[in-house]
């Protein structure tokens, strides 16, 4: 079993590159629900359905969430309702919210729900909530305190961030399924999804530094940060802001102690050996993924990697 941890948008476009190189049945993804919400009623989790979209082919290719080729009726009439619509909801994406939140009602965990859609769409890789209590974040910036999606979408990650809270990490446990995983591992990849709000909350759910380190595998994350910069979103700022330096480097003091190596742009090669003198070992490779062959390929160079790391 390959074992990754991921986000959203980022995240999920590394772990479609796994899910293609591997044979069916041995990803499992385990997903950051620090930016779930409830919305108009329904429960709604964005990493979660932008992995599944994606690992299903059933992504919007321009966006990177949402679900592709669909239509914005119910939107528009909600709109007439006088419903604020700032969060974009689709027809088609409106359709998982609404059986996610029906059978939550109805007493599912969060773990099952999600078992129930892989399922149904086929999808011969296991997606795993990294737990079943609620946590959310809250950002705090200069303009005050903000869900994590007011912060996000609606606010479009403008404000400096300042602080952030993770409200309810503290009951947060590791789920069965979540640990079974971590024990079958032959590696753990992070994916390049932003260290503080994606990674940041699955990490920081009780158990599983603990299960990542008993778990004998090599585990090895891709730097999120090319050049400095966060290819999208506010990864860059969201570090400086909280006083790491936004780099690969930054990056690699961040999961210091966690991960055995760290796989960097070749715009960072210089950035090489003050990672190493940290202690990890170094991929450098081109680490920007801008199709599905880019995903294949720095899947595939990053399990190569964890397999030398291993030794
Ligand atoms: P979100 O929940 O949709 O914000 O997504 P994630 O946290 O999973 O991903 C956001 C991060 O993905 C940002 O820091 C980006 O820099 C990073 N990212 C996006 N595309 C790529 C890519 O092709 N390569 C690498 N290395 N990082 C990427
Ligand atoms: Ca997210």
């Amino acid at each position: 079993m390959i074992v990754a941890l991921a986000g959203g948008v980022g995240g999920a476009k590394l772990a479609q590159g796994l899910y293609r190189v591997l044979p069916p049945d041995t990803l499992t993804v385990i997903v950051n629900t620090a930016d779930d919400f409830e919305l108009w009623g329904l429960h709604i989790s964005p990493d979660l359905d932008t992995v599944m979209y994606t690992l299903a082919g059933l992504a919007n290719p321009v966006t990177g969430w949402g679900v592709v080729d669909e239509s914005w009726q119910a939107l528009a009439m909600l709109r007439r309702y006088g419903y604020e619509t700032w969060f974009q909801i689709g027809d088609r994406d409106l359709a998982t919210h609404v059986a996610r939140s029906d059978w939550l009602r109805q007493g599912a965990s969060l773990t099952e729900v999600t078992q129930r859609f892989t399922r149904a769409l086929g999808l011969r890789a296991q997606l795993l909530p990294m737990c079943d209590a609620p946590v959310r974040t809250l950002v705090d910036t200069p303009a005050g305190r903000f869900e994590f999606q007011e912060y996000f979408v609606r606010r479009q990650h403008r404000d400096a961030v300042r602080g952030i809270e993770l409200r309810g990490i503290e009951q947060a446990q590791l789920t069965s399924p979540v640990r079974a995983a971590l024990a079958a591992a032959q590696a753990v990849v992070i994916c390049p999804s932003n260290p503080i709000v994606s990674i940041g909350p699955i990490l920081a759910v009780s158990g599983m530094r603990a299960a990542l380190h008993q778990t004998g595998a090599p585990v090895v994350a891709v730097s999120p940060i090319v050049g400095g910069k966060a290819l999208r979103g506010p990864a860059d700022r969201m570090l400086a802001g909280l006083g790491h330096e936004p780099s690969a480097l930054g990056v690699a003091r961040i999961y210091a102690g966690l991960i055995d190596g760290l796989v960097i742009d070749q715009a960072d090669a210089e950035q090489r050996a003050a990672i190493e003198a940290l202690g990890l070992r170094v991929l450098v490779t081109d680490a920007v993924m801008r199709d599905e062959e880019d995903r294949r390929r720095l899947a595939e160079e990053t399990l190569a990697f964890a397999r030398e790391c291993a030794r």
